[in-house]
């Protein structure tokens, strides 16, 4: 299906403000899913199991869709899901895709041609952080609080608003632990898959029909419009993506935007490999977490403290 040379810009958020909290940002994803499954169609896309790992699967109820929602900050196995879709397609189900970018060119390609009944919606991706230091990460954060993680909310917005980044750890000892150790090392960069680094999928150009991310810059491209309480950023992409919005827009608010103010780095360009790239590797291979953590964050009241004098140090210098 032939692209717009430049996508449809919208600001979007659900009606129903039960569905936007429970989202990622305006809850666009819930949208565009329950469209497909009250016509008895099907759904994949990404949730976290409970080892606490992020995998794709396959669903036909809007219980096992809600699993979905929510972003899980590592990189999703996808196991046989491409091979479940064609099944599905081959039985003229309609269905949805969802994942990131390289996930759905990946579904693209191996379908090898084009369905009438399949919506592909990706999502505007910063990169994915390896399993390997989720793991690790996780066992450490696990024999911190001397007990087992239940389960994870990467971005608790519920407790810190939209626009804040504050991961909860809820514990099987019915403690909660608020961390942004990942959210540093995640935005760090040493963590990302090498791909991450020549994505080509940073761009205003998106493989899905339609591409959904949290609205960065909304207070610009529609003033008013936010209540930190998330706001979808949709780019329609074709003919499909649009026929789809223009279906489910009767649940949404929302607003026509430009492009310009719309600009996230992620749809400009990938991120450079950071130049401690391989020292964080080596040191990964060498320390324990509690090391990487202190080194690579701002964890721990000596380490803020050491930063602080350093910052405080370097502006007393430029006096
Ligand atoms: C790894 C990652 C990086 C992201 N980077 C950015 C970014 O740079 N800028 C930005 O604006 N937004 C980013 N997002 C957030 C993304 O844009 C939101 O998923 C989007 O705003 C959806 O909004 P919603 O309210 O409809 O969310 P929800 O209803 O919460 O939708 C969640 C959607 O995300 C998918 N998903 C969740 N985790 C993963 C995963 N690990 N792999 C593949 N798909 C997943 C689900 O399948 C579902 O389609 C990122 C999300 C992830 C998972
Ligand atoms: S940054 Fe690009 S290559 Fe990395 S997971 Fe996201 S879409 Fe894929």
């Amino acid at each position: 299906m032939d692209k717009y040379n430049v996508p449809l810009v919208f600001a979007v958020k659900h009606k129903d403000e039960r569905i936007r909290m429970a989202s990622r940002s305006g809850g666009i994803f819930t949208a565009l899913s329950d469209y497909v499954l009250d016509r008895n169609g099907v759904v994949y896309g990404c949730i976290l199991t409970d080892d606490l790992l992020a995998k794709h699967i396959r669903a036909t109820s809007k219980e096992e869709r809600d699993r979905m929602r929510g972003s899980k900050y590592i990189q999703s196995s996808l196991g046989n899901v491409f091979e479940l879709v064609e099944d599905d397609l081959k039985a003229n189900k309609q269905v949805l895709f969802s994942g990131t970018s390289c996930q759905v060119a990946g579904l693209q390609l191996f379908l090898g041609q084009e369905y009438s009944n399949l919506i592909c919606v990706d999502i505007v991706c910063h990169g994915v952080p390896s399993p390997l230091i989720w793991v690790n990460y996780i066992k450490w954060q696990e024999e911190r609080a001397n007990s087992q993680i239940d389960n994870v909310d990467f971005r608790n917005k519920r407790e810190f608003g939209w626009a804040a980044h504050v991961e909860s750890l809820y514990m099987k000892n019915n403690s909660r632990v608020d961390s942004d150790v990942f959210k540093e090392l995640f935005y760090g960069h040493d963590i990302l898959r090498p791909c991450c680094h020549r994505c080509p999928y940073k761009s205003i150009m998106h493989p899905g029909n339609i591409t959904i991310a949290d609205y960065w810059g909304i207070q610009n491209a529609a003033p008013g419009f936010d209540d930190n309480k998330g706001v979808s950023l949709v780019l329609v992409n074709d003919e499909l993506g649009n026929n789809m919005f223009n279906a489910v827009n009767d649940s949404l608010d929302y607003k026509e935007c430009d492009i310009e103010k719309s600009l996230q780095p992620p749809l400009k360009a990938p991120f450079p490999f950071p130049d401690n790239r391989y020292q964080f590797w080596k040191d990964f291979y060498m320390q324990n977490f509690d090391y990487l953590a202190k080194k690579y964050t701002n964890f721990g009241f000596i380490n803020k403290s050491k930063q602080f004098a350093i910052r405080l140090a370097h502006k007393l210098l430029r006096r």
